[in-house]
């Protein structure tokens, strides 16, 4: 390649041995959003990658040895964090697209099949390690390819050890930033949840310098009899506990005792609450006091009936929330989906409660809004949610959420010259309310490039769709029900 092509750059290989040892290469000339306040946005800049971190964000960044990755009419900024993603699922993707939670008795095509019958209690029960397996590589392949870097795994999956090393090793065979949520199985024999994190631990997670971390599942529906065992494991091994909360499963009076103080277990800034709806004002204000954190599936909760996703609620109480995908079995997880509908949901309301105020008609048609209306949710508040808030969640802003030099080098690179984004007049307007995954077009994880111009690498996905897709039938014929291209709508 001639130095003037090498310029150009928009036919160039991606840096060699990337995040390897010693390598350096420069992102150069794209329009940067550090997300860090303190590096601030930059409309032209570079940033300097030395194996596996950012050593500079800045302009005109001088490194004559460096490789260069042309930026020019892309966007820069930190990869998405998903704060929770059941990913061993994706066998029933879109099966229960109009699925409820529960079936409500309606008789209607949304009550059937539901996530609690079908999901959980059905396919959940018949998964085999090597299911467990391609699910979780296939699933985080695919969320890697839409720029999300970091995931909270939530895997309920652990009928044994068995299962649990597949879900692991999937995760760390994907080659992105991971939480391990090491949640309960089914109970058979054999079964080890919650006990089986120590040697869970022991066994792959003994070093703090690696891309997959653990976080201990902590349901308080399980009951006190097991909860206080997994939350006291939990501290012991200091990892963070996640249990989901939601009021429509029934879970709000556990969640009244707990945060009473008379569950059994201290709520701490250790704790990440998945959902949180239909949840009383007082154990709102008491786990705020407490420190813990929210994670938010905006589109499951409003299409699945968990409740009204509480933004409202969060911003009264000066807290924020990270975002998370849920489950593929009903809505895409892509970070753009997710930041849309949180914004769209919490303007919905706010927007109805100032026209409230008036009368619809002339004069008084548009009124300015009273002191007590929530301010509207931002672009940029999304943004916050959709990176630094959940690497926050997840005990990893050390190492992510932002470009800051000395954090790790998880970085996409969005194309603003495409076809639904030209021309370019916002860059936190383009990403949240224009762009889609066709836009990421590279995708960096510690340094090493995973996708590079449109194309995701090291990963052979048609023999993987083949080992999916055979993992789905035997799944659906385990469970005696019909594949049916079109019956479950
Ligand atoms: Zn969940």
């Amino acid at each position: 390649m001639s130095s003037r092509q090498r310029e150009q750059g928009h036919d160039q290989e991606p840096p060699s041995d990337s995040g390897g040892r010693g390598r350096r290469y420069v992102i150069r000339g794209g329009a940067v959003m550090s997300m860090d306040p303190e590096v601030g946005d930059f409309e032209v800049a570079d940033v300097l990658v030395e194996e596996n971190k950012i050593i500079e964000v800045g302009p005109d960044i001088d490194a004559p040895d460096a490789d260069v990755i042309d930026a020019r009419g892309r966007i820069v900024m930190p990869g998405f964090v998903d704060t929770h993603h059941h990913q061993f699922e994706t066998a029933q993707r879109a099966l229960l697209a109009n699925g409820l939670l529960l079936d409500d008795g309606s008789g209607s095509p949304s009550a059937h099949p539901n996530y609690g019958e079908h999901i959980l209690n059905g396919f959940t029960r018949v998964y085999r390690p090597q299911d467990v397996y391609i699910n979780e590589l296939f699933a985080g392949l695919s969320q890697l390819d839409a720029g999300v870097t970091t995931v909270l795994d939530v895997s309920q999956i652990h009928h044994s050890p068995e299962h649990t090393d597949a879900a692991i090793q999937a995760l760390i065979d994907t080659g992105r930033r991971a939480a391990f949520g090491f949640f309960e199985g089914d109970g058979r024999a054999g079964y080890r949840y919650p006990e089986d994190a120590h040697r869970i631990r022991d066994q792959w997670f003994s070093s703090d310098d690696q891309l997959v971390s653990m976080v201990m599942g902590g349901e308080l529906h399980l009951g006190r009899e097991v909860y206080t065992r997994s939350w006291a494991i939990a501290r012991e091994l200091d990892v963070k506990i996640a249990a989901h909360a939601v009021g429509s499963w029934g879970m709000r009076p556990v969640f009244d005792e707990v945060a009473r103080g008379v569950g059994g277990v201290q709520v701490g800034p250790d704790n990440i609450f998945i959902h949180m709806t239909g949840m009383s004002d007082q154990t709102w204000e008491r786990f705020r006091d407490a420190g813990a954190q929210v994670s938010l599936a905006v589109p499951i909760e409003m299409v699945m009936r968990h409740g009204t996703p509480p933004i409202l609620k969060m911003q009264e109480l000066g807290m924020e929330p990270s975002l998370s995908s849920d489950v593929e079995t009903t809505m895409a997880p892509d970070p753009f989906t997710l930041m849309r509908s949180a914004m769209t949901m919490q303007r919905m309301v706010v927007n109805q409660m100032v026209l409230d105020q008036g009368d619809l008609v002339p004069p008084n048609n548009y009124p300015t809004p009273a002191e007590s209306v929530p301010e509207l949710v931002t672009v940029r508040d999304v943004l916050r949610y959709a990176t630094i808030n959940g690497a926050e969640h997840l005990g990893l802003d050390g190492r992510s959420g932002t470009l800051t030099p000395g954090k790790q080098a998880d970085i996409v690179l969005l194309d603003a010259t495409a076809l639904n984004t030209a021309p370019l007049n916002s860059v936190p307007g383009s990403v949240v309310s224009l762009m889609d995954r066709s836009n990421v077009e590279t995708v960096i994880v510690a340094g090493k490039v995973r996708k590079w111009r449109g194309r995701l690498l090291g990963a052979d996905l048609g023999r993987l769709r083949r080992e999916l897709e055979a993992s789905r039938d035997y799944l659906f014929k385990a469970l005696d029900m019909r594949q049916d291209l079109f019956a479950y709508s």
